[in-house]
């Protein structure tokens, strides 16, 4: 794929944004669109260049990336009556989003139909993995369309391959997201019942960080998140929810019995029903906090 070639971006939130920034800096010329004002704002002002639609982007653009929260604004902005697929230069659309099996194969239909390829994308590593450049990209695609983009992809992080048809990606990421949130479930009860117990919250991770019960949520999350109170760490509630959801529905369909996940998800549930959709998925130690009457925090 030619560098000079002029790329498209949809969705330039928590994630697309350091993902823009990354694109440009790489010194690719990035057409840009997103249906919150201040958020395309912020994406021209790092050198974007701007679109008045997700249509203008698919005619002025050949390659188009997605970073959208839901499988039902992917169907929108690819296959409604104004969507991508009518674009007159679209030929590839890369979804970094994250929106199930059953999602992705349906969009896929789609492009075909209009003889688009989708690359299945999503990625791992949270805002700060978006910003270097250390994402786990994977990738469901044929192995050609693979090896064409790879060194586009490269800029993000490392691609993996791990299947030739889209909607693969999906399930390995659901996966992994089930084991990102089931840590903050069970890292906030273990942080609160020591706490509670007189402890120290910081000293206990540091122990927890090299000892066994070591996960990514002692060591990225609660240091940046709970132990400041900031709760900030980048993924909405809303979101963990939405990936904890299609994952255990996917099980379902396979007739696969969740019992952890299933606890997970009502966890994430009562924390969006306390603190909002858009609160920081962190929030959910606040829940257990506040039914121990305790606080996890740095002295
Ligand atoms: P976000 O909500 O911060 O950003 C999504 C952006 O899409 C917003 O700016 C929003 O205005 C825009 N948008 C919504 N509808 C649109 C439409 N119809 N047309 C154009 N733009 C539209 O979400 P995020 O945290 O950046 O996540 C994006 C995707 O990446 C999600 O699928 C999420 O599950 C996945 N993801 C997130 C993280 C993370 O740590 N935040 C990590 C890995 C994957």
């Amino acid at each position: 794929m030619a560098k000079d070639q002029t790329l498209g971006f949809i969705g330039l939130g928590n994630m697309g944004q350091p993902m823009l920034k990354r694109l440009i800096e790489s010194g690719r010329k990035v057409v840009i669109y997103d249906t919150n004002s201040k958020a395309l704002d912020a994406a021209e002002a790092l050198g974007g260049l701007r679109a008045e639609s997700s249509l203008d982007v698919a005619q002025r653009t050949k390659i188009i990336m997605l970073s959208l929260p839901s499988p039902d604004i992917v169907k929108e902005v690819v296959g409604s009556e104004k969507g991508l697929a009518h674009g007159s230069q679209v030929k590839t659309i890369i979804d970094f989003s994250t929106i199930g099996t059953r999602a992705a194969k349906f969009i896929d239909d789609l492009a075909k139909n209009q003889k688009i390829h989708y690359i299945d994308c999503p990625v791992s590593g949270g805002v700060k993995g978006a910003g270097t450049g250390t994402l786990s990209v994977m990738v469901a695609c044929t192995k050609f369309l693979f090896e064409e983009h790879k060194s586009l992809l490269n800029i993000f992080g490392r691609p993996y391959h791990v299947g030739d048809r889209p909607g693969q990606a999906q399930s390995m990421k659901l996966a992994n997201n089930l084991l990102s949130c089931a840590a903050v479930a069970i890292t906030s009860e273990a942080m609160v019942m020591g706490t509670k117990a007189g402890l120290d919250p910081e000293q206990m991770l540091e122990i927890i960080n090299v000892s066994t019960g070591k996960n990514t949520a002692t060591e990225h999350k609660f240091p940046k998140s709970v132990l400041t109170g900031t709760f900030d760490f980048g993924f909405s509630t809303g979101l963990s929810y939405k990936d904890v959801n299609l994952c255990i529905d996917e099980a379902e369909a396979m007739g696969i019995p969740m019992f952890l996940g299933s606890t997970v998800r009502q966890m994430l549930a009562a924390t969006k029903a306390e603190f909002g959709e858009d609160s920081d998925f962190t929030s959910l130690c606040r829940l257990v906090e506040n039914w121990a009457q305790v606080e996890v925090r740095k002295k």
